[in-house]
């Protein structure tokens, strides 16, 4: 749900014993940006869709908490599963389910 990603481009580096290799930069990186990489599944009658919300939409989605933040948070909870899903519960599925609403406009981001 996280990846590391390249400071410069946000794709996913390779990390390595000298750093972070970027593929699509084809760089070194010494940093990456932990990124999310976040699915919802969405349903309605006709059935239902995987949607994936790229990158820095994950922010916002996450409740203005960065990706960076949520793996200290996740460090915190010792990676309890149960810990981090009630959290999601909490914070990430209210916030989709209002993006939901307005599928149109997240649909203009993908
Ligand atoms: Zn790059």
């Amino acid at each position: 749900m996280i990846y590391n990603s390249c400071p410069d481009c946000r794709k996913k580096v390779q990390e390595e014993p000298a750093g972070y290799r970027c593929e699509s930069c084809n760089k070194m990186h010494m940093t990456m940006l932990p990124t999310y990489m976040l699915n919802a599944k969405v349903s309605d009658l006709s059935g239902s869709v995987y949607i994936q919300f790229p990158r820095e939409l994950g922010d916002p989605i996450m409740n203005g908490m960065t990706a960076r933040e949520f793996q200290e948070f996740k460090e915190q909870s010792g990676n309890d599963p149960e810990v981090i899903r009630n959290f999601l519960n909490d914070n990430v599925l209210n916030k989709v389910n209002i993006s939901i609403t307005n599928f149109s406009s997240i649909t203009k981001f993908l």
